[in-house]
């Protein structure tokens, strides 16, 4: 059994402060004000324009761009991270991966519920809950159970990986609720750090999103 902590990776290349990514929307959006000719090498021109944009609420100019993630989190914050319908999704799969081989180091990988403390008797409980688990998968597996049989037992922390591609404007939905104080802590957990590094590496899409503290 292995226990590790939550983590995202930002699989879509992102330009040197972003000057690509809103060059492209620039170049798209002006379509509809015929103002090409406003267009500067320096990205200037695209900054403005874009935050013009997402200011005036004219955000299906920011569909034109998308962003894959990829996130490592526990099946439950899995299963709400597929409720995002505008999203693409692929997810490692327990119906295919049989975890009692030697590649998955013939156990089940858990993610550490973070507010549970090593040490607690809250966190004891839980690993002995996610010990017995992991047993009683590998016991059904032996017993000639395949993969998507003995699934029934895994539980909710069980480690599962999803890539989510969306467009910038379902991002941004996405993030406006899977940030906030009201989504479940360990969604938070994963989301607000993305947020934030994404706030930095692609100026203005995000801006004006506040995590609430
Ligand atoms: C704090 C919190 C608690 C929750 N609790 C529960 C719960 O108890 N039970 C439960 O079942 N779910 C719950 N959810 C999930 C929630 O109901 C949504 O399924 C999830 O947040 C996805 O939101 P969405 O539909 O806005 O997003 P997306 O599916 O990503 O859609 C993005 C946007 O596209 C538009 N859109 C998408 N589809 C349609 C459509 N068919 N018609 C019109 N517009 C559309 C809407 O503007 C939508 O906001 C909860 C979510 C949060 C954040």
């Amino acid at each position: 059994m292995k226990i590790i902590e939550p983590s995202y990776e930002i699989l879509t290349e992102i330009s040197e402060g972003g000057i690509k990514e809103l060059q492209h929307i620039e170049k798209i959006g002006r379509v509809c004000y015929k103002s090409e000719d406003k267009i500067t090498e320096d990205g200037e021109s695209a900054k403005n324009f874009v935050k013009m944009l997402i200011g005036r609420g004219h955000e299906a100019m920011i569909e034109h761009s998308s962003l894959s993630v990829k996130f490592t989190v526990d099946r439950g914050v899995s299963h709400e991270l597929v409720r995002h319908r505008i999203a693409s999704f692929a997810q490692e799969s327990t119906r295919y991966c049989n975890y009692s081989k030697d590649k998955f180091d013939n156990g089940i990988t858990f993610i550490k519920p973070f507010f549970w403390e090593e040490g607690t008797k809250e966190y004891s409980n839980w690993e002995q809950a996610m010990s017995l688990a992991e047993s009683g998968y590998l016991s059904a597996i032996g017993m000639g159970a395949t993969p998507q049989e003995a699934r029934s037992i895994l539980p909710n922390s069980t480690k599962t990986e999803i890539t989510i591609t969306a467009n910038y404007r379902e991002w941004r939905a996405f993030f406006k609720l899977r940030t906030a104080k009201a989504a479940h802590p360990q969604m938070q957990e994963v989301t607000r750090p993305l947020l934030n590094e994404l706030k930095i590496r692609l100026p203005i899409i995000f801006d004006d999103i506040e995590v609430e503290e």
